[in-house]
This record gives C-alpha cells, structure tokens and sequence, in this order.
C-alpha cells in the first residue's frame, strides 16, 4: 500500500525530533512496514543488542515488544530506551516468572540457566548466560559438557537446540502462540504451490514444521540466506513482518509466508504516531532497578561475548 500523505508528515516530524534528541530508532524484523522504514536500524533480537551496546546516540527508540526494550536499558544504562507502546508484552516471555524460575533451579542445585532472550529482566537475572535464535547452539556448545542444563523459556528452540548439541537439556514448556500457529500442513500446501522455492523455518516453530525445512534459521539468519543465496523464491515460516524486509532488501525475488495467519498482534502495536508520541513526551522509558538490571546485564554480557 502506498504511504498516505499524513505518513509523510509523520516521518518528517519523527525525523527532525529524532535529530534535535540524538535517538536512534531500533526495530525488530517483525514490525509494520512503516516502522521499520523510519528505523535507523532493523534486525534480530541479537543484533538490535548488539547495536544498543555500540549506539553513541543519547536515546534508543526500541520499536519491538518489552523484553527486547528491557535489553537495551540493560545494556545502557547510561541511554533513555523509550518504548512507544507499554503494551507490547511477549506472551512466550511471560510464561516464566523468576520465582518459577528460582523453584526449578531448586530443583536442580548446580545446573547452568540458558536463558533465551524472550524473557524479563527479572528472569534473565535469574540466569546464567542469555541466548538468542541466531546464537542459541553456540551458546550451548559453549558450556562445559556434562553441565547439567535448564533451558527457558522456548520448548521449541530449546527442543531444536539440545537436538544440534547433542546435550541433554531440562526444557521449560513456554511457546509462541504465532510460531505454534506454523503447521507442517500449511509448509506442504505451499511448498506445493512454489515447487521451486526453499522453506525457511524458525526455531520458535514446531518440530513437524521444522522437519519440512530447507533451513531452520533466525530471522537474521534468513535475511543473510535472501541476500547471499541464489534462490530466487522462498517460502517463510515466521512472523509475516520480515517479508516487507526481505522484498525491500531483495526486489527481484520472491517471499511466501507459510501461513498469513503467522502475525504476532504485540508486534504490530507500535506505529508512526506512537513513535512520534514517544519523542514528543519522553514517554515510556524503560526503568530497570539496579540490583536486577547489573544481575541481567551478567548473563546478557556473557551471551554478547560468544560473538
Ligand atoms: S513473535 Fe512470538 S516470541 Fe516474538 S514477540 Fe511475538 S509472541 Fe513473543
């Protein structure tokens, strides 16, 4: 759909605002379209760390869900992470509490937490060492064999993870509901469709839908493989959101969705208003208590330290 004129002036304000405060704006591959293209910078939850950690911009617009703001004022506690819309919650980061968390350590005195970055900053304090889908193998390779090892939240990539290791992992049974909602049916109906096109799976997906895939990867692991590979067309099992990304990056190929049903409403909640809102009125910035956020930044340092 082509951009209405009140957009235009959105992203003119937005602009001239983002400038006179030295932000930056971050977005996550699954955005709305308009989002991620006012962003100075869109990727994975791993990298949009990892450009939180090297911005020398004042302000961090964090367009994404809460967890990944929360990451941000964990890795900059110096910067204003503004987030635009306070309820952009991931469901799969609140099937972990840290008091749920603390319980199963009990459980399991000694064991190591992995602890995938869709969680809070309660739970990633609870941690160990953070992981995120693009570096979750590694992570786990990591540690010394023999460790025992709770892995949380992602039944899914956890259940993916322990099967490339080869460790044996304690798994928590927390999911995405937009992941869950990828079948292995809807991957057979479309690769049927497009015979020549290669099926790229996240890990958050289930393991009927990951057994179909070409690739399992992360959604910057996918945007790499759009760019470098010479397949022309590509069938998606992930948020519908990274195919805006993938057309505009990649224009002379082509990208299906496994399912249109693949949306994650959380994500679609911040829009150009609310951005320019959020500039507007310092509004709302992410605040960490101290004793948590240095605990959290210990297991999210770890994980930006394998690279
Ligand atoms: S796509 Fe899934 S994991 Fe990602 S924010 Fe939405 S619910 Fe959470």
């Amino acid at each position: 759909m082509p951009p209405l004129d009140s957009d235009f002036a959105l992203v003119a304000d937005i602009l001239q605002l983002k400038k006179e405060k030295k932000a930056v704006i971050l977005a996550h591959n699954y955005q709305l379209g308009e989002v991620q293209d006012v962003a100075d910078f869109v990727g994975d939850s791993l990298e949009l760390s990892q450009k939180a950690a090297r911005t020398d911009a004042d302000t961090i617009v964090f367009c994404g869900v809460h967890f990944m703001a929360e990451t941000a004022a964990i890795i900059c506690p110096d910067k204003t992470v503004l987030f635009p819309e306070p309820h952009a919650g991931c469901p799969m980061a609140n099937m972990i509490t840290p008091a749920d968390l603390r319980k199963k350590k009990k459980e399991h005195p000694g064991a190591t937490v992995v602890c995938y970055v869709n969680t809070t900053a309660a739970v990633k304090a609870e941690s160990d060492v953070c992981c995120t889908s693009a570096n979750a193998v590694k992570v786990v390779q990591s540690l010394p064999s023999g460790e025992e090892i709770i892995f949380v939240p992602d039944q899914y990539l956890g259940g993916w993870v322990a099967e490339q290791t080869g460790r044996e992992m304690i798994l928590w049974p927390g999911y995405c509901p937009t992941h869950a909602r990828i079948l292995a049916q809807d991957i057979t109906r479309r690769k049927q469709e497009h015979p020549k096109a290669k099926v790229l799976v996240h890990p958050e997906c289930r393991p009927e839908a990951k057994a179909l895939a070409d690739a399992v990867l992360s959604t910057g692991g996918m945007t790499r493989y759009a760019r470098e590979s010479d397949q022309q067309e590509m069938i998606l099992g992930t948020e519908i959101g990274i195919i805006h990304r993938l057309q505009k990056e990649n224009p002379g190929k082509r990208f299906y969705p496994v399912s249109e049903q693949a949306v994650c409403p959380r994500m679609k909640l911040i829009t150009l208003d609310t951005i320019l809102w959020s500039l507007q009125n310092d509004r709302h910035i992410i605040r960490i208590p101290e004793t948590v956020r240095s605990k959290a930044r210990r297991a999210v340092d770890r994980m930006l330290e394998l690279g």
